[in-house]
């Protein structure tokens, strides 16, 4: 039994190897394999003829290089067939298909070998990527592969797959449009796609049972099985090329959420198989640390570590066309690793969004002034966090069942819905001792913060409302719904939301649904016909936001010059000001009034003047709804009013 304690080991020590050329590849008849092992006593590469049993019809060795590499070069008939490593590390490890594989056999035990040429759907090379002026300009709305399309009442054909986001012209039974249209039709400017990348979901070919969320990493560089028509063959890489070039064509960009903090499996995974516990941090004790509380951490720092992660988040952005990345437990990796990312990918293809949860989930063994926690979001390049104060502000912690937020009837925390609305940037008006959670503004800029209330974690917005309303009916939970929509879409930052909540998805109060059942999961379209005005006043929200450049300011410099909060104060209420922005649009002032009490509340504004007012109620236009003169305004329980005043 080889040791798996690495106390006195420096893996400092491990060589660097700088080439661009590990793991398979195919051109023509000539398979050139390549490997960085060091510490290993031999390598062995197996050829199948099947993803999975049998024998293997060739062994070769690998031939060991400078730099800790082994390399193999043959000639032959190789695509199609499928292979494995074997290392030799003080005994024999299990074989796996290395760790960058690209292509797999069903449930990636085997790698497969394959023309990625051959890969491309027509009209590929005439697809183009989404690039924004600013991320503050970005509508992210977050999605399952499988939710989207599961329920029966979906009207997609594909359920489940990739190629359900191709399909056009789809419909409820009751008449709504769903699938891509849908998504159209809202006005959303991203989807963020939950893991894509292969995770370990008990039978890929089964196409009923088994649902995982996906983060439970098995191969980093090649695209779940499950979700194609056939796990066996490249239909994965094909069929995710078609989603991202559908989503394109209808001028949505694609977010990958990636989740390079751990592996699914730790002794087993493909890293510790081929180099045991370089991938990985440890303990004093020489054991391994848990800061993803799944058993492991990766050590992004460890110079072949990061060159991995870098390599595998570009070659996403360049084969797959990926707009975007969100990092999953991003707290666990290293600032330079990140800022490395951002760095490849800005010579790559400026203007690529990235994002993560500044957080870990257990005790990392790195102290936290090296990792990309929020705290530390001034220090990474162009990349933003979740900000949770806000999240939490608006709508009750997500950790505490039944408390309430801002929208649901909390008072005294107006202070930290001011903290969100100003992206967690510095203002000199917001007290940050009254704010809940971060007691600092931990963004420099507005684009470091990604402003949201539900995501797939937790309860949904719908299921929180309720659950921490009882004492409320229908109609006050759906304007609860509403004025959370309104402070994540007017608030400075970029706007993020979960797939769905623009009708009130419900999971049926399951907080933590990662492998619970579809019926659970799913999204149900025909909420859609059943909170049709929910929805309009959501799709209302994200037209508002296009319109209207005040409400996407570039830097926090502009927030503290044109944004002030007015003197008065009225518990369960807060107002903010925007003054003289120098925009294209013709309001000299634009205030907004959030309140959350159930009876209406008068508001005495500046001056008198005539107004128009753009929010009110249920209602938003960006023309107006009405115009009034006068100094003050009734704004209805529990709702956004925004007034104007022409320049
Ligand atoms: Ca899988």
């Amino acid at each position: 039994m080889r040791d798996w304690n690495f106390k006195n080991i420096d893996f400092s020590l491990y060589p660097f190897y700088e080439g661009n050329d590990l793991g398979v590849f195919l051109n023509g008849e000539n398979l050139s394999v390549k490997i960085w092992a060091p510490g290993a006593q031999e390598v062995r590469f197996l050829v199948y003829q099947q993803s999975s049993g049998g024998e293997p019809i060739r062994i070769d060795s690998l031939t060991p290089e400078d730099k800790g590499c082994r390399s193999l070069k043959l000639k032959g008939k190789f695509a199609g067939l499928y292979y494995c490593f074997r290392v030799n590390n003080k005994g024999w490890m299990n074989e796996n298909p290395g760790i960058n594989a690209r292509a797999t056999g069903a449930n990636g035990h085997r790698g497969l070998i394959f023309h990625p040429e051959e890969t491309s759907p027509a009209g590929w090379d005439k697809d183009n990527p989404i690039t924004l002026e600013n991320p503050v300009d970005a509508i992210i709305y977050e999605l399952h592969i499988r939710d989207f399309s599961m329920s029966d009442d979906s009207g997609m054909v594909n359920k489940g797959k990739y190629l359900a986001f191709t399909e056009e012209g789809t419909v409820s039974p009751d008449g709504q449009s769903t699938g891509i249209d849908h998504l159209k039709e809202l006005g959303i400017t991203h989807v963020h796609l939950l893991p894509v990348a292969d995770y370990h979901s008990g039978e890929e070919r089964a196409q009923k049972e088994s649902y995982n969320w996906g983060y439970n990493p098995v191969n980093y560089n090649v695209p779940e099985g499950s979700y194609a028509t056939n796990p066996d063959n490249t239909s994965r890489i094909t069929e995710l090329k078609q989603l991202v070039m559908s989503l394109h064509k209808a001028q949505i960009g694609v977010v990958l959420d990636v989740v390079y903090n751990h592996s699914c499996y730790t002794i087993r995974s493909w890293f510790n198989q081929t180099v045991p516990g370089y991938f990985y941090r440890q303990n004093q004790d020489g054991t391994f640390s848990n800061g993803s509380a799944c058993g492991n951490e990766i050590a992004s720092e460890r110079a072949m570590v990061r060159k991995f992660i870098i390599e595998s988040v570009c070659y996403w952005a360049k084969e797959y066309h990926v707009d975007g990345f969100r990092f999953d437990l991003m707290g666990i990796l290293d600032i330079e690793t990140m800022n490395g990312i951002r760095a490849a990918l800005d010579s790559l293809r400026p203007g690529i969004l990235l994002y993560g949860e500044g957080w870990t989930s257990g005790e990392s063994s790195m102290n936290e002034r090296f990792r990309a926690i929020k705290k530390n979001v001034g220090q990474l390049n162009g990349i933003a966090c979740f900000n949770d104060d806000f999240r939490n502000a608006v709508k009750g912690s997500d950790f505490i069942r039944r408390e309430k937020g801002f929208v649901n009837g909390r008072i005294y925390n107006e202070e930290s819905i001011k903290f969100g609305i100003t992206a967690a940037c510095y203002h000199p008006q917001i007290i940050y001792q009254y704010v809940t959670g971060s007691s600092f503004p931990w963004a420099r800029e507005p684009y470091q913060t990604v402003n949201y209330v539900s995501c797939h974690d937790n309860y949904t917005l719908f299921d929180k409302l309720k659950i921490s309303r009882t004492d409320v009916g229908i109609e006050d939970i759906k304007k609860m719904q509403r004025l959370a929509g309104a402070l994540v879409f007017t608030s400075q930052g970029i706007p993020f939301m979960q797939g769905g909540t623009e009708f009130c998805r419900t999971k049926n109060e399951n907080e933590n649904s990662y492998r619970s059942p579809d019926i659970i999961n799913q999204i149900n379209w025909s909420l859609k016909k059943e909170y049709r005005s929910v929805y309009e006043y959501f799709r209302a929200l994200i037209r508002l936001r296009k319109n209207l450049p005040e409400l996407r300011m570039r830097s926090s410099d502009e927030i503290r010059k044109y944004i002030s909060f007015p003197s008065f104060y009225h518990t369960g209420l807060v107002s903010y000001i925007i003054k003289d922005y120098p925009s294209e649009k013709k309001w000299k002032t634009i205030q907004l009034i959030y309140n959350a009490n159930t009876d209406p509340v008068k508001i005495e504004l500046t001056d008198k003047t005539i107004r128009t007012v753009l929010a009110e109620g249920e209602d938003i236009s960006i023309r107006g709804i009405r115009r009034f003169d006068g100094n003050e305004i009734t704004v209805q329980p529990i709702s956004m009013t925004i007034v104007c005043t022409e320049k």
